[in-house]
């Protein structure tokens, strides 16, 4: 391993990432009108490197959706799917990317990440997307997934936002994952 693969979130940044994440809930579940319990059903967890395994930890990307087929093993709840996915957020991919770029902060580039995981995540729930499918479909599926993000966030005025925009411009056009 190399010290940048070793990068993990800090406490402090993990709190940047729990109040990114409620606040990444909030903008999607209001963008598709999903009640509480449809939030549930999506059945999914957002971890960080602390929780990952070898596995679920990928060098190019700030972030990965690994597909469990049983329900995760602390719920309680019974959603009704059996399969839950595991949005593992890469803490070494998006501290150095952060270090790359001062002028992109932690909490608007977590925020566009972990809106843009969760609606994939939306979008296979829904049967908009399969999980697996050939690079070029997967291409265009990025390319619309991008161009919501960037619809959900920009009305909101967040701060330190527009950099992000900036970053993700490309990847809007091309489809990067
Ligand atoms: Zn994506």
């Amino acid at each position: 391993m190399t010290t940048s693969e070793n990068l993990k979130f800090s406490p402090g940044q993990i709190k940047v990432v729990s109040r990114a994440v409620a606040a990444a809930e909030d903008l999607v579940s209001d963008y598709y009108k999903l009640s509480a319990t449809q939030m549930r059903q999506l059945n999914y967890d957002i971890k960080t490197a602390a929780d990952l395994g070898a596995h679920e930890t990928v060098i190019e990307h700030f972030a990965q959706i690994v597909r469990y087929s049983a329900r995760k093993p602390d719920s309680l709840l019974s959603t009704g799917v059996e399969d839950f996915y595991k949005i593992c957020l890469q803490d070494h991919s998006i501290l150095s990317e952060v270090r790359r770029h001062p002028e992109i902060e932690l909490y608007p580039f977590l925020l566009y990440i972990i809106c843009h995981e969760l609606i994939h995540v939306v979008r296979f729930r829904r049967f908009q997307q399969r999980f697996s499918v050939p690079d070029e479909q997967r291409r265009a599926e990025e390319i619309r997934v991008h161009g919501i993000t960037h619809e959900i966030l920009a009305p909101r005025q967040i701060a330190g936002m527009q950099p992000v925009f900036e970053f993700y411009e490309n990847w809007r056009k091309a489809g990067a994952l």
